[in-house]
């Protein structure tokens, strides 16, 4: 069997139709593997597909630009220059004219270039979504892999340009968020009561993680700290956050803009919990009235755990008559450092089990989960794996976009012929 596939550009204007051919399939005996198209096929005609589709809509588009608006009269051509887009389904290599402007408009010799300004970002803004939302799953090497593996765009980007792809998005994305602000609480405490009843508590956990530093100044600055946190509605809803400690100018407006998308309103309750660190602590005062500020439980009992473990270890090396060494032994440290611990923490400790009794929440186990999904599964899965601050903040902005269903709405948003929808896709890989 012999099929040829076409493009056909209606006519229009009483133009004849355009016809182009994509390309000629041939088969013969059926076997599982002949049966449909094969990918290298999909990928060819998708190429071709692409090449007619852009040509047809370039033609019409430049079209309304070769005569003046006002009096019709015919725009001179200056030059032209070529313009290298790169979309979904192949590079395209266009030819973008430059157009004096129409006498009666300027009388300069004021020139422009249409094509040029339409497109000038030369990345279709659907290549540039999945190249970012990929990069955030996968390295930038295996993302360049799965992309050009499905995709008839085979040496047409690098790990270096996805790079350069996902920083400029994560800029974007970063230059909406609104300055820092001591506090965001926000009137006084006669409107919050005038606010309608508040949905249930907001928990919030923070934590923090370290990611290998590229730029090893000595042992000491090898790592970087970054808090990873999740915001979680009682109700159903939980949103993750991260950033780069050291690199992050606004990491109080980013926490409200999260609890902000979740509805907070100033009467509604907030608890925190974190592990005692002045940076997280710091962080989540004077977002909400209401907040609560709990050192976690799982803190608590991690530092119970590693005592009691080498309680048992000592126990099982004494022999009958032995005494327990009294000082200096590293349990001994332990205890002191945990007494420290809870010293410093005094005021963040409620009655835990009276908590836990009334199904209020007393830890964050999950933050510890969130740590690991959001930062080490992208971060730290290799040894050497190594991050600028710079790098590092940028992708998280991206992890977390896409880890809250989040990345094609801000694309939808930035380009609303974008589907805010997209079909149940792969989400995490490796
Ligand atoms: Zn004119």
């Amino acid at each position: 069997m012999k099929i040829r596939i076409q493009v056909v550009v209606e006519a229009e204007n009483g133009e004849p139709e355009k016809v182009d051919e994509i390309a000629r399939l041939e088969r013969g005996a059926l076997r599982p593997e002949s049966l449909g198209l094969t990918l290298a096929e999909a990928k060819v005609l998708l190429h071709g597909m692409q090449q007619a589709v852009v040509t047809g809509q370039i033609v019409e588009y430049l079209e309304k630009f070769k005569t003046c608006p006002d009096c019709g009269a015919h725009r001179t051509r200056k030059g032209q220059h070529p313009l290298v887009y790169r979309t979904l389904f192949g590079k395209l290599n266009l030819v973008s004219p430059r157009l004096y402007d129409c006498p009666c408009q300027n009388h300069g010799r004021h020139s422009s270039s249409p094509l040029a300004e339409l497109l000038s970002t030369h990345c279709a803004p659907e290549l540039l979504y999945l190249e970012t939302r990929f990069a955030s799953l996968m390295s930038y090497g295996l993302s360049v892999e799965l992309l050009t593996e499905v995709l008839p765009i085979a040496e047409e980007i690098s790990s270096t340009s996805v790079r350069r792809h996902l920083q400029r998005v994560a800029e974007r994305i970063e230059g909406e968020l609104g300055e820092e602000q001591f506090q965001f609480i926000e009137g006084c405490p006669s409107d919050w009561a005038k606010q309608p009843p508040p949905g249930p508590p907001l928990t919030v956990g923070l934590d923090g993680g370290y990611v290998h530093a590229s730029d090893q100044k000595s042992k000491a600055e090898g790592w970087f700290e970054v808090i990873a946190g999740k915001s979680v509605q009682t109700e159903g809803g939980a949103k993750v956050f991260a950033f780069v400690n050291k690199y992050d100018t606004k990491p109080k407006r980013r926490l409200y803009e999260v609890l902000k998308s979740q509805g907070l309103q100033m009467n509604q309750q907030v608890v925190f919990l974190s592990d005692g660190g002045d940076t997280v602590r710091d962080l989540q005062h004077y977002l909400s009235p209401e907040a609560e500020h709990l050192l976690d439980w799982f803190h608590i009992s991690m530092r119970l755990t590693v005592m009691r473990q080498m309680i048992k270890g000592m126990t099982a090396e004494l022999k009958p008559g032995d005494k327990y060494p009294e000082t200096a032994t590293p349990l001994a440290d332990l205890v002191r450092e945990f007494r420290i611990y809870i010293g410093a923490n005094q005021a963040f400790i409620p009655n835990y089990g009276d908590r836990y009794r009334h199904d209020e929440t007393i830890s964050t186990a999950f933050v510890e989960s969130t740590v690991n999904y959001v930062v080490s599964k992208r971060f730290v899965k290799k040894q050497q794996m190594r991050w600028t601050q710079r790098g590092a903040h940028l992708l998280l902005q991206i992890r977390v976009q896409v880890l809250n269903d989040d990345l094609r709405k801000t694309f939808a948003r930035w380009f609303p012929g974008m589907r805010a929808e997209e079909p149940a896709a792969l989400k995490e890989a490796a």
